[in-house]
């Protein structure tokens, strides 16, 4: 469960260079990433100390754990790939410090021949990263459009959270970024 090739139909790769979550909305109720943790979970696993089981099964206990060595792994794979990023995690779950984000995103930016798959439950926080870190890019993505409509305009809900990543996916297109809230974490 660090770096695999994967059976999931939307990509070929997942990369995990941070592992461990919480559990943030209704969304996460079905956590595929929670429940193969448990499985690997026990003294010595590579999932120790990230979940703990309780009456209604495996839950994440919050911590989220860097795996240095896996963080500049998309580097030695020549060849494109699609590749799931953060698949046992969220990029940005709230104890992802942003240093540890621009990280992952370097290396994303490094190794332009893949296509990143970034799936987040924590839409809000992702905006708030782009905003903080690539106000300038954001503006120019929506300029470039120039669809000023791409801005979130609609009150809190399904519709809105659908036009913060279209923004946020026109902005990280030129460092092969894909983003989704639809399945993350769920398998097809
Ligand atoms: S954000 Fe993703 S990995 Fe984390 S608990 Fe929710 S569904 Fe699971």
């Amino acid at each position: 469960m660090s770096t695999t090739s994967t059976a999931i139909s939307w990509t070929d790769y997942t990369w995990n260079p941070v592992r461990g979550c919480s559990r943030v909305s209704t969304g996460c109720e079905h956590c595929y990433a929670e429940r193969q943790a448990g499985r690997f979970s026990g003294p010595g696993q590579p999932y120790a100390g990230l979940v703990r089981k309780t009456s209604q099964g495996w839950r994440w206990t919050g911590e989220v754990r860097l795996i240095a060595q896996e963080l500049e792994t998309p580097l030695s794979w020549t060849k494109p790939r699609r590749i799931f990023v953060t698949a046992m995690s969220d990029l940005f779950h709230e104890s992802m410090s942003e240093d540890l984000i621009d990280a992952i995103l370097a290396v994303m930016a490094l190794a332009p021949r893949h296509t990143f798959q970034v799936l987040t439950k924590r839409p809000a926080r992702m905006m708030a990263y782009l905003t903080e870190r690539w106000p300038s890019a954001l503006a120019q993505s929506l300029t470039l459009s120039g669809m000023r409509r791409d801005r979130p305009t609609e009150p809190p809900g399904a519709d809105r959270h659908r036009q913060i990543l279209n923004a946020a996916e026109r902005l990280l297109q030129g460092i092969g970024i894909k983003l989704s809230i639809d399945s993350h974490h769920q398998r097809s």
